[in-house]
């Protein structure tokens, strides 16, 4: 006897997480769970089985009348109370009815098991809170470091999702699922809509969906979700999970206003295609990638015809809506890797990476029938006219390798000179032989 408690005592030792105090124990009793009480949670959980919670009525009976015994000796299955402070924090499940010899030596034991456990439930807490703080340093990190939202947000929810493990955990953005990519669970959708920039967290009755709101400088960004079909949020993690969701507010809502800043730096605000610097510096960056990689680029420069008239009939707002619908109509026909910029007033330059002459033409072609064939809607400015239409005139030049990386860009100006002046509503290629004065 005394062997075998050393034995246990010294097992116990080197024990030091659920499953191999266990272990342990299966080795010696013939144990089938260890059940302890989670007041966060009021329930009993699994503690042999990674702290599965226990929805048995049954076992909560049990587990109330050992507040009075100190085991229940079954047939097929006998209970062993677990004491914390003589209170009750536990108890042993055994897969048979417990002899004299089997007691003796429980009661020897029992309160060192209990102690054992305890120990390990605390390290686990402890752990927990550990992880917390990485994550909160971790985000803290990234404020300093990201500004791209489609970075961070995958980022801040990966760290959640590893923190509150047992739950499925969803990134929404100004009401739009962002992180994963997949949510089909109504209920949350629902209870979004009740979120304002005012809110706390939102918990459903039985503490299975959290929704944490996203609040910066008094602005609802959005909201972090969490669901569980099995688990409940305990009030620690509920605790943790405000605390993370205010600081991914604030790393979100300096991505934000960073993208705003830059967008404005090197985008123009009307047509949102690049502003004449950023054009200017896309214009020498493509020369040169092309003179090295000995690779075809050409140019096409836009203007709009008469459009002095569309303002002075119309009025200015007109005259930006057009502006607005034209630069739509030519970013649809590009593609990705072509680029866009304002050049002047209506006037846009395109340039056509990996793209010979012959092939330019064709997409100033396309560019000059999709402007002319567009109707622009302008009803909410003039109550007479409905739809107006609007042409262009194209010029269009090929990179040649030329010192000045300017000079096409020159040329297809001088081409789009001769569209205009040849009647408008028309492609010109740049010709040496044609627009120099030579
Ligand atoms: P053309 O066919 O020869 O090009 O005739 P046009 O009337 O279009 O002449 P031009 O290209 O010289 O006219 C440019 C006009 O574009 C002058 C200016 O009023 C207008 N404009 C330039 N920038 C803007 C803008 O941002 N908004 C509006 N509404 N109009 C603009
Ligand atoms: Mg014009
Ligand atoms: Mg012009």
């Amino acid at each position: 006897m005394i062997d075998n408690l050393k034995q246990i005592f010294s097992f116990l030792n080197d024990s030091n997480d659920a499953r191999s105090i266990t272990a342990t124990l299966e080795e010696v009793f013939p144990l089938s769970a260890i059940y302890i009480y989670d007041s966060t949670t009021d329930s009993l959980r699994d503690f042999s089985k990674s702290w599965m919670f226990i929805k048995s009525k049954e076992l909560n009976e049990v587990f109330n009348e050992l507040k009075d015994k100190k085991y229940i000796n079954g047939k097929t299955k006998s209970y062993y109370a677990l004491y914390n402070n003589k209170k009750v924090i536990g108890m042993l499940e055994f897969k048979e009815h417990l002899h004299e010899k089997l007691f003796e030596f429980l009661d020897l034991s029992s309160f060192c098991i209990s102690l054992k456990i305890q120990n390990v439930i605390l390290s686990e807490r402890m752990q927990k809170n550990i992880e917390f703080h990485d994550s909160m340093k971790n985000i803290a990190k990234i404020i300093e470091t990201q500004y791209e939202i489609n970075y961070i947000v995958p980022i801040i929810g990966e760290m959640i999702d590893k923190f509150v493990s047992d739950h499925l955990v969803y990134i929404f953005i100004n009401n739009e699922l962002i992180w994963p990519s997949a949510c089909n669970d109504q209920k949350i959708f629902e209870l979004i809509k009740l979120l304002n920039s005012k809110s706390e967290y939102i918990l459903t009755p039985d503490k299975k969906i959290g929704l944490f709101p996203l609040i910066s400088e008094n602005k609802l960004l959005g909201c972090i979700v969490t669901k569980s079909t099995e688990n409940v949020l305990s009030e620690k993690e509920i605790e943790y999970l405000e605390q993370l969701s205010s600081q991914a507010a604030t790393t979100i809502n300096r991505a934000n206003v960073y993208a705003e800043i830059l967008k404005h730096a090197t985008l123009d605000a009307l047509t949102g295609f690049y502003n004449r610097r950023q054009l200017e510096e896309r214009v020498k960056q493509e020369a040169s990638s092309a003179k090295r990689q000995k690779r075809n680029l050409c140019a096409i420069m836009t203007d709009i015809d008469y459009f002095k008239s569309v303002n002075d009939t119309y009025g200015h707002a007109v005259g930006d809506l057009v502006l607005k619908t034209v630069s739509k109509v030519i970013r649809n026909q590009l593609r990705e890797y072509d680029i866009a910029g304002r050049y002047g007033g209506e006037e846009f330059v395109i340039l056509l990476p990996f793209t010979k002459i012959e092939e330019a033409q064709m997409v100033a072609e396309r560019l000059r029938a999709a402007v002319a064939n567009k109707k622009i809607d302008i009803s909410k400015y003039n109550s007479e006219n409905h739809n107006i239409g609007v042409t262009i005139s194209l010029g269009v030049a090929q990179y040649k390798a030329e010192k000045d990386e300017n000079e096409f860009i020159r040329n297809a100006d001088k081409a789009l000179y001769n569209a205009k002046a040849s009647g408008r509503n028309k492609v010109v290629t740049y010709d040496r032989n044609k627009h120099e004065n030579i």
